[in-house]
């Protein structure tokens, strides 16, 4: 596990699975359709009850590529779910460096509005929709500064599913926090 501080926020890299967290939200890497998937989609369906969860996300109707929607966690830890829709890679001239900056912004103020103070994200958009890992996790690691800049969280966690990946975003965490 690598941890920075940045003012009274702590910003972990770890190795877990997400559904397991006892945080107040995890962050799901969903689709347009709130549908539930494959990859972590299918894992927090599963752990959060499958059946009171797709209701929830009916009942919200979608959400667009770089946006969010929150749900109740229902039988996870988590007392919150935040369903983020990052984008599918292309080729990186479709606007996909911002929308996945999107996708984190728009959870971290949607968290903020429900007094969430300690959440934690998969790295969106780098398994099944296939964007750069390295691209990716420097997005991720510059809005959670961004987000610890504002002082309304005291823990966010970046919940890689590989040690592989904890050591990419642990590097992108120490050179942007010094940088
Ligand atoms: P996307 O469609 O946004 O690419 P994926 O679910 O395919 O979403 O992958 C996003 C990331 O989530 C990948 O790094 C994948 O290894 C990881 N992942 C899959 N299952 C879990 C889990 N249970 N906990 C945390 N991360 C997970």
């Amino acid at each position: 596990m690598t941890t920075v501080r940045h003012g009274d926020t702590a910003i972990e890299v770890i190795t877990a699975d997400i559904t397991t967290l006892k945080v107040d939200a995890v962050v799901n890497a969903a689709n347009q359709q709130l549908k539930g998937g494959g990859g972590v989609d299918g894992a927090i369906h599963r752990a959060a009850g499958k059946a009171r969860l797709q209701e929830a996300c009916r009942a919200i109707g979608g959400c667009p590529t770089g946006e969010a929607r929150i749900t109740d966690g229902f039988d996870l830890p988590a007392r919150h779910i935040v369903h983020a829709v990052g984008p599918r890679w292309k080729d990186g001239t479709k606007d996909e460096d911002d929308l996945l900056a999107g996708a984190y912004r728009h959870s971290f103020a949607l968290a903020a509005e429900h007094a969430v103070r300690s959440i934690a994200f998969p790295a969106i958009s780098t398994g099944i929709y296939g964007f750069p890992k390295d691209r990716a996790a420097t997005i991720a690691v510059s809005q959670c500064l961004a987000a610890a800049d504002s002082g309304k969280f005291e823990r966010i966690v970046l919940c890689c599913f590989s040690s592989e990946d904890a050591e990419i975003h642990a590097s992108a965490l120490t050179r942007e926090a010094t940088s």
